[in-house]
């Protein structure tokens, strides 16, 4: 390992020898101050964003002011990890939740400031120190975070950038100072990451892919479901994990229904990132845009049909695709991470719940119906980490937010996250 990145880490472990010290509202109060550092100057580091990967400027500025919402609930947060009294026979009878140390964050480009706060604000208020490693094109997010923090008040060393390649994560990982580690990105980074960690018996915690279906019933209000159902799709350039990729509708509105979503769906026109009216932007990368190029390629073979194609107009951009699928195309079981919606057509609740299950992932689902006893059958059996009923998803700080099956482990946002990296340390005895 470099010597740089060794400094850096020895650094991060000798200001969490004092920064555990500091107590809960010390933390907070740094914080409240980092979020309105943020809220400030979203402009500026809007721009950060946009110039890193492509994202509309109105949606980086709303992504910074979100980072300052999420960081002021945790300014004014219930201290859940105060010692507890556990009721029993003996005179020492508590838990201390104690905080592990240097977590190391794997980040991605999709979302480069709110990605890496959402793990390192609770982390770090936890008693944590943190070391980052951000997507190789975000570098200047990274460093731009780390500047606010210290400008906050924040101690020299509880936040580093490192500025590392994927391959360094490894040795990174491997090293006694480093405790744990969060990632946030593909089942394939997080697979090998998540080894490295278990062979070294450190705690991950993996927020990966989604594929979330928008089941929208007759009984919905199809206005407000077209609105939100293309908007989940097509933000951010279609590369949010828990963007609406399937949408599975009932066969008796398909013909009410498709007209408007697909005229909805036209309005979104690749334009250039930083005007504040457009909508859609390029990809992150160019091979980002080859690869989901291909997957259209490969839907197609497998039997898709084209509602609207899917036309690259340069090496990042493209007018968005839609496709209506069948079940059994190999596609169902990817992530479409980029501006390409599929179409499925159910005739029943059981079938749609079926298709809605049938996949890899169980990051987030949407359903439209305002049929109470259909709200509460999704509700029990859609297999996500999150439900939405008559919303589009979207994450909020006081929600608990995570995947289950190949979408990952763990807990993010809400109270449940201070518990992430921390031992519960049991004191029992007379
Ligand atoms: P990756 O998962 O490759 O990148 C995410 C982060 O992980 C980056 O910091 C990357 O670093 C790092 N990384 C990549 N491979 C490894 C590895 N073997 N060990 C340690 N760290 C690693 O995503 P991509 O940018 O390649 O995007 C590919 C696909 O991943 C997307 O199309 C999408 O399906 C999914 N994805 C999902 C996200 C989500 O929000 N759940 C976010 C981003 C991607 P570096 O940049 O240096 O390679």
């Amino acid at each position: 390992m470099e010597q740089l990145i060794e400094n850096k880490l020895i650094k991060a472990d000798l200001a969490f020898s004092s920064w555990k010290k500091m107590s809960f509202e010390e933390r907070q109060v740094l914080i409240r101050k980092a979020a309105e550092i943020l809220k400030n100057n979203s402009e500026k580091f809007g721009t950060i964003i946009t110039t890193e990967m492509n994202k509309p400027i109105s949606q980086s500025i709303a992504e910074v002011e979100k980072c300052a919402l999420m960081m002021n609930y945790y300014a004014d947060a219930e201290n859940i990890l105060k010692a507890e009294k556990i009721d029993s026979e003996f005179t020492y009878s508590e838990v201390h939740y104690v905080p592990k140390g240097v977590i190391l964050g794997v980040m991605p480009w999709n979302f480069p400031f709110w990605q890496v706060l959402r793990f390192a604000v609770p982390a770090m208020l936890a008693g944590n120190t943190v070391v980052l490693k951000h997507a190789s094109i975000c570098f200047g997010s990274g460093n731009a975070i780390e500047e606010v923090l210290l400008e906050a008040g924040f101690p020299e060393g509880v936040f580093q950038n490192l500025e590392v390649g994927h391959t360094e994560v490894k040795g990174i990982l491997e090293h006694e100072i480093v405790k744990g580690v969060s990632l946030t990105g593909s089942g394939k980074a997080g697979g090998e990451v998540a080894s490295i960690a278990g062979l070294n018996i450190k705690k991950s915690l993996l927020e990966l892919g989604g594929s979330d279906a928008f089941i929208i019933f007759d009984d919905a209000d199809l206005d407000e479901a077209v609105k939100s159902g293309v908007k989940s799709r097509l933000q951010n350039c279609g590369q949010t994990c828990t963007a609406a990729k399937r949408f599975i509708i009932d066969e008796k509105i398909e013909d009410a229904f498709l007209p408007k979503f697909i005229e909805e769906y036209k309005k979104y026109i690749p334009a250039d990132p930083m005007d504040k009216e457009t909508l859609i932007g390029g990809m992150a990368r160019p091979d980002l845009a080859d690869d989901l190029e291909n997957q259209f390629t490969r839907a197609l073979e497998n039997g898709a049909e084209i509602i609207i194609p899917l036309e690259r107009i340069s090496d990042t951009e493209f007018n968005p695709g839609l496709i209506r699928v069948q079940e059994g195309n190999p596609i169902l079981q990817e992530e479409l991470f980029g501006p390409l919606g599929m179409i499925m057509i159910a005739k029943t609740d059981d079938e749609a719940l079926q298709m809605a299950n049938d996949i890899p992932f169980g990051l987030s689902n949407s359903v439209w119906t305002n049929n109470k006893e259909r709200q509460l059958f999704f509700i029990e059996n859609l297999e996500s980490g999150t439900v939405n009923i008559n919303r589009m998803t979207s994450s909020d700080p006081r929600f608990p937010f995570g995947g289950t099956k190949s979408s990952g482990y763990g807990t993010e946002l809400s109270l449940h996250a201070l518990k992430e990296f921390v031992t519960a340390k049991t004191i029992v005895g007379n």
